[in-house]
């Protein structure tokens, strides 16, 4: 066996290949204890093998009706590698999409701070066009003197909030202990930069229904993002989010070091959806339109940002929040660079 039962094989099909021989090439894999998972490319089918490296060695994969070739994965990260997929995934969120054509504009507070502040901030984000909501309810504060968000209670505000707006909820988990309550709410679950490498809290999501939204730790390589996104995929879970929120760097004149680089990277390396969070990287709410836009440029399918109604008396995060009458302004400058990217707000 594999160490760890990873993909190991990439069986890549002919062009001529019938469904019936891609489906024979499956039947046989799954046979011998063999995870299979197929992508159909542009240009070929594709199978990941999943599975004992030695098994696969054992079947004549080669001579079957329809193999062109035999590939090993050389990536440390498979599941989420685009050698296993070579197409985009685009996400479904109860009807909104995100990833390849799809952009998502997924905005609201930072922080659950009372019912109306959660709701009026709601309407005006999908008012705007906005395509998911955000909002914390247990919030990872730098200081434990601050606000640590509402909790459950805010999760029932979360959920008023998607009935009235119809708006998918996007709230983070941060305790093992409080996945039943965020999974039953969410629609989909952030896992926060502080947590990236929180291996037994990615594990759980990994083995819920819901997509998970996966943030850059301030000091992790984009290597160890897609390792994190591994561990999700791995329990089964491959509705996977990834976001560039900004890295720690010598640089002070924003908050982080918004890494737009790593977009491109990741673009090329996996074929999960990527999305640039420019508030917490601003951390100055005038910088976040041009960051915004330039994560657009940079090809990012989604891009999550902060807004209030009133950020000067915002618990968290008040600098950077955009007024959430200033939103509609925001969303549609956004919204001409989307278009013009070929893209529309999913
Ligand atoms: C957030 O999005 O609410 C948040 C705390 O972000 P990060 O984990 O990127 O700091
Ligand atoms: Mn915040």
């Amino acid at each position: 066996m594999s160490a760890n039962g990873s993909p190991e094989l990439l069986i890549v099909m002919g062009a001529s290949a019938t469904v019936d021989e891609v489906g024979h090439v499956v039947e046989r894999l799954e046979e011998a204890g063999v995870r299979a998972r197929v992508s159909h490319g542009r240009e070929a089918t594709v199978i990941g093998a999943i599975g004992d490296r030695e098994l696969l060695a054992t079947l004549p994969l080669e001579g079957y009706p329809g193999v062109e070739q035999v590939l090993p994965i050389l990536k440390p990260y498979k599941l989420v590698s685009r050698e296993v997929a070579p197409d985009p995934t685009v996400i479904d969120v109860n009807g909104r999409l995100i990833g390849d054509s799809a952009f998502g504009l997924i905005a609201g507070p930072c922080t659950v701070e009372y019912r109306e502040q959660t709701l009026e901030t709601a309407r005006a984000v999908a008012a705007a066009g906005a395509t998911m909501l955000r909002g914390g309810a247990f919030k990872p504060r730098t200081s434990p003197y601050t606000f640590q968000g509402l909790g459950v209670e805010a999760l029932d505000v979360l959920r008023e909030a998607r009935e009235e707006t119809g708006l998918p909820i996007v709230t983070e988990l941060m305790d093992p202990r409080h996945v039943e309550d965020v999974v039953e709410a969410a629609d989909v679950i952030q896992i926060g930069a502080r947590n990236m490498q929180n291996f037994l809290l990615l594990a759980e999501v990994g083995r819920s229904e819901k997509p998970v939204l996966l943030k850059r730790a301030t000091s992790a390589s984009v290597e160890e993002l897609l390792m994190a996104a591994e561990y999700v995929a791995k329990e089964g879970n491959d509705r996977i989010i990834l976001c560039e929120r900004g890295i720690r760097t010598f640089e002070r004149s924003t908050r982080y070091t918004l890494d737009l680089g790593s977009v491109a990277v990741l673009k090329h390396e996996t074929h999960l959806p990527v999305i640039v969070d420019p508030s917490h990287a601003a951390g100055r709410r005038d910088l976040v339109l041009p960051l915004a836009r330039a994560a657009v440029a940079v090809g990012a399918d989604g891009i999550i940002v902060e807004s209030h109604p009133r950020p000067e008396e915002a618990l968290c995060d008040g600098p950077q929040q955009i007024p959430t009458g200033e939103f509609g302004n925001f969303a549609a400058e956004v919204g001409a660079l989307v278009g013009l990217m070929g893209k529309t707000i999913g």
